[in-house]
């Protein structure tokens, strides 16, 4: 059988990466894609030289050529955690709309499917909790978070007119907090951060009095849903997430006990929107992929420990590593 195809944008960053592993392993040929602005080639290290694996380095708000058949696309280039798209604001308004235009005229001139990572962003801070895929939304277009919100639901809207005006075979899967080894340890989001400060020995910073929530999913059951999403005939968006809903005070208290650090909790202010509860409704990935979460919070998190604690210890004091 011909070997299948795939283009993975971002590859070199956090998720990207991992997808990367496991289209290998399932025996596809990868070719993947990033300008290394957040991400960072030690993370797809270890495919340099497989004869099924290769990297271009390309800004995707560019055009996108690339040679050869290809039968899948995976968008998942754009800065993903607060502190990189505030610094970023362009940059990451233009991956999420010229990057998904280009990429979406590639996936129709090659004929390929396209899944294209969108994000419970789109929810803004919701009302309705947790949230389904019908729920709209509330976000501020015009807030610091209105660059990542509106650039992912402008991506949301443009793959849904491909799908609905070119018959382009499309998948929308919207990702919750994922988080795992290969996550930059000064990314600023709330895990890296926690687990950052416990390991140098600093108060872990809690925004805001702690009260808002987040659900945590760990990174090889998000990658097992898109890989079904992918591979299924939905169109419509489907929320990957885990329902484990926590605090964010209960879940610096796990880390405090995960780590044994003496520190304790401090309170900073809350960023400008910050959402205040999020949690994903996950009736139609459990009907339609038979998907669910199998990795507890408690496994997920020993084993990411266990990721920070082996790096170099320069990564730990380097701000910029
Ligand atoms: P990441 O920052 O680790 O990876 C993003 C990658 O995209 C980086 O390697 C970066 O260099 C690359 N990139 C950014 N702009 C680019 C451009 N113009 N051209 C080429 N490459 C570019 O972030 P991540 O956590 O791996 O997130 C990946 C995707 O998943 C993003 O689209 C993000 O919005 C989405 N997502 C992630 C989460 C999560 O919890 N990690 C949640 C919701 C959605
Ligand atoms: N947060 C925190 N301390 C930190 C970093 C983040 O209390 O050092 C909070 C942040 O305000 C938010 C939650 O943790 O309420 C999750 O933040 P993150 O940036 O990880 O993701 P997002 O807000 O995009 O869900």
């Amino acid at each position: 059988m011909k070997t299948k195809r795939v283009l993975i944008t971002g590859a070199a960053g956090f998720l990207g990466s991992h997808l990367c592993d496991r289209f290998i392993k399932e025996g596809y040929h990868v070719i993947a894609m990033d300008n290394l602005i957040t991400g960072d080639l030690q993370n797809i290290q270890h495919l340099f030289g497989l004869e099924n694996f290769e990297f271009a380095h390309h800004d995707v708000s560019k055009y996108v050529y690339v040679s050869g058949e290809l039968d899948y696309i995976l968008h998942f280039a754009s800065p993903a955690s607060p502190i990189d798209y505030l610094k970023i604001p362009i940059q990451t308004l233009k991956v999420g709309s010229l990057g998904t235009h280009n990429l979406l005229g590639l996936a129709k001139n090659k004929n390929a499917r396209m899944l294209i990572a969108s994000t419970s962003e789109v929810y803004g801070d919701p009302s309705v909790n947790p949230q389904p895929e019908e729920y709209w939304g509330n976000v501020n277009p015009v807030g610091p978070r209105g660059v990542y919100d509106e650039a992912k639901r402008f991506q949301e809207a443009m793959t849904m007119a491909y799908h609905t005006f070119h018959g382009l075979e499309t998948r929308i899967v919207r990702i919750f907090n994922t988080y795992g080894p290969r996550m930059r340890l000064n990314d600023g989001r709330v895990l890296p951060a926690f687990i950052g400060q416990a390991l140098r020995g600093e108060d872990l910073t809690v925004f805001g009095d702690g009260s808002q929530t987040r659900s945590f999913c760990y990174v090889d059951d998000l990658i097992e849903g898109i890989y079904r999403l992918l591979l299924s005939d939905y169109a419509l968006p489907v929320n990957i997430g885990n329902p484990d809903e926590i605090t964010i005070r209960q879940f610096g208290e796990e880390i405090i006990k995960l780590t044994g650090t003496s520190q304790k909790l401090v309170l900073k202010d809350l960023p400008v929107d910050d959402p205040k509860q999020r949690r994903p409704d996950i009736t139609k990935a459990r009907a339609i992929l038979g998907w669910e979460p199998k990795v507890s919070r408690a496994e997920g998190l020993k084993i990411t420990y266990e990721y920070f604690k082996s790096l170099p210890q320069e990564a730990l004091t380097n701000k910029e590593h």
